[in-house]
């Protein structure tokens, strides 16, 4: 059993949700840590995958925070976390409903607390996201697996052993201080106004959005490992540093795109729906 009080605070969703600017805005809690997304913990230093699977997004191959991190899988993976690194909150935005259970089970039987945030964004941001970032992939998939995303991550909200924060990214990103005090005192710990000064914080997340990490990783050393994509460099470029809602959808989903998401999906947005 553990010997020190540990909590995992897991986030869950469909990717392209904000979850990467929610785990940065956490790691401002005081004795906490944000690994990124912690499924990719098991290919750290595997050379046979691409750098952005094997290693921290931010410095690469040598890192000062991976460095000498081994996970033994019979080991609880916060556990481990915790004590290569000190911390004693430890924030995982994997978002996948599988390993976020195995996860809870690991936490509860070492004798810790479990944390679901199920993060959601209106769903014409996340598929506009996914096409931009893969334009050539076919829109009524990209829709359908967000869909499918957003029921499994109910359904684990249903079933997860612990605590369970239901939060919007557009909370998040236009009240910024009233939601980070609101995570706090979900999470057990104190509200510190750094939380929203992520960019003055190091970061070593292993996978996650490649612009957020840019805007992070501004001041820090080898940031210019994280570029944005293509499509998104000016955005990120001209972005200032402080928190704000990404609505470029508005302008970027073709129309057809957004008919099809309203007779697939626009039921099930209704509650998530931001805006007109
Ligand atoms: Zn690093």
């Amino acid at each position: 059993m553990a010997s020190t009080a540990l909590t995992g605070v897991i986030i869950g969703g469909a990717g392209h949700s904000g979850s990467t600017l929610l785990g940065m805005i956490l790691s401002g809690l005081d004795g906490a840590v944000y690994i990124g997304e912690g499924a990719k913990v098991r290919y750290l230093g595997d050379m046979s995958k691409p750098l952005k699977k094997r290693a921290c997004k931010i410095c690469g191959d040598d890192c000062a925070f991976w460095n000498g991190f081994h996970w033994d899988a019979k080991r609880g993976l916060y556990e481990q976390v915790a004590a290569h690194s000190g911390a004693r909150i430890v924030i995982d935005s994997s978002k996948k409903p599988d390993w976020i259970t195995v996860r809870a089970d690991e936490l509860r039987t070492g004798g810790h607390e479990a944390r679901l945030i199920v993060l959601t964004r209106d769903g014409r941001a996340v598929v506009n996201s996914r096409l931009r970032k893969y334009p050539d992939r076919d829109p009524a998939a990209q829709i359908a697996e967000w869909m499918e995303q957003i029921g499994s991550a109910r359904a684990l909200a249903e079933s997860f052993p612990g605590p369970v924060l239901h939060l919007a990214y557009e909370e998040l990103a236009t009240r910024p201080e009233d939601t980070a005090r609101h995570l706090a005192a979900f999470i057990g710990a104190s509200y510190d106004p750094s939380m929203l000064a992520f960019s003055a914080r190091e970061h070593h997340p292993l996978g996650g959005n490649n612009g957020t990490q840019f805007l992070a990783a501004r001041g820090q050393a080898g940031a210019a490992r994280i570029q944005p994509g293509e499509r998104s460099a000016a955005y990120y470029r001209n972005h200032p540093d402080e928190i704000r809602l990404d609505l470029r959808w508005r302008d970027e989903f073709a129309p057809d795109h957004a008919a099809l998401f309203d007779q697939m999906a626009g039921t099930l947005n209704q509650s998530m729906k931001w805006g007109i």
